[in-house]
C-alpha cells in the first residue's frame, strides 16, 4: 500500500490540485490528511470535496474544530482568527458537519495519524521537540504516527535521534516509533514555497517527500478577492 500523506491544505485548492495530480503520478492508493483541511485560504468546500472523491481518511485539526465550533480559538492569532470567522460564513450546514465529524485520531493497521499529538491530541500542542515527540510516541500503537500542525517537515525517531524530511528516500526500521511531520500543502513555513507532498509505502517502509509547485499566485488572488488578510496572500510566497 502506497499512501500520500497531505499535511495541513488550509482550503488552498491549487496546492491540494497539485498535489493530488503528483500522487496519482507516483501510483499511491491511498490518501491521508492530518488535518486543517480549512482555515486561512479561499477554497475550504472545494478542498473538501476533492479530498471526499479520493480514497482519504482525515483527522480534525484546531482549524476544522474552530470552524465546526468545537474548540476555542480566541488565543489564535488575529489572521487566523479571520479566516475561521470567514470560513464559518463560506461553508453550508453539511460541510460544517462534515468537519465536526472529524476524528481526533486515526489507528489505522499501517500507520496512525493525528494532528498535533497523541498525547492529549484535543491540547493542540506544536511538536517541536524531541521531548514532545517521545511523550506523543508514549501513546503510539505501531511503528509511524504521522502529524501536522507545525507545518515543518521532520522526523522524530524513538531513540531521539531526529532526521530532516528532505530530498532521498527514508528506509523506517522496525526496532523504533517514529513520528513524522508531514509539513503543509497548503501554507508551507519552511521557506520552501512549494507544497508539501510526504509518500509512505507500507510495504517497503519508505518515507519520501516530493515538493510541488503550484499556482501560488492564483491562490492569492482568490485570498485578495475574498476579502481575506493580505498576511495570508504574501507569507505563500516565502513559504513562511
Ligand atoms: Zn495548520
Amino acid at each position: 500500500m502506497r499512501y500520500a500523506i497531505l499535511g495541513d491544505i488550509h482550503s488552498n485548492l491549487e496546492a491540494l490540485q497539485a498535489v493530488v495530480r503528483e500522487a496519482h503520478k507516483l501510483k499511491v492508493n491511498r490518501f491521508v490528511s492530518v488535518g486543517d483541511i480549512v482555515g486561512y485560504g479561499p477554497n475550504p468546500q472545494e478542498c473538501m470535496d476533492l479530498l471526499e472523491s479520493l480514497p482519504c481518511m482525515s483527522v480534525a485539526g484546531n482549524h476544522d474544530q474552530a470552524v465546526a465550533g468545537v474548540t476555542d480559538f480566541s488565543g489564535f492569532r488575529k489572521e487566523a482568527q479571520d479566516g475561521i470567522l470567514w470560513t464559518r460564513e463560506n461553508c453550508d450546514a453539511a460541510h460544517i458537519q462534515q468537519l465536526e465529524s472529524l476524528p481526533l485520531v486515526y489507528e489505522g493497521s499501517d500507520l496512525s495519524v493525528v494532528h498535533a499529538s497523541l498525547f492529549q491530541p484535543d491540547q493542540w500542542e506544536y511538536v517541536l521537540s524531541k521531548y514532545q515527540a517521545f511523550v506523543s510516541m508514549g501513546c503510539q500503537k505501531g511503528l509511524v504516527c504521522f502529524y501536522g500542525h507545525t507545518h515543518l517537515p521532520v522526523i522524530f525517531r524513538s531513540d531521539g535521534e531526529i532526521f530532516p524530511l528532505i530530498g532521498d528516500p527514508i528506509t523506517l526500521s522496525g526496532g523504533y516509533r517514529y513520528f513524522v511531520n508531514a509539513g503543509s500543502v497548503g501554507q508551507p513555513r519552511d521557506a520552501n514555497p512549494c507544497a508539501c507532498l510526504l509518500i509512505f509505502d507500507a510495504k517497503a517502509l519508505t518515507l519520501e517527500m516530493h515538493r510541488v509547485a503550484y499556482d501560488i499566485a492564483e491562490t492569492q488572488k482568490k485570498i485578495r478577492q475574498a476579502g481575506l488578510p493580505e498576511v495570508l496572500a504574501v507569507r505563500l510566497t516565502y513559504g513562511r
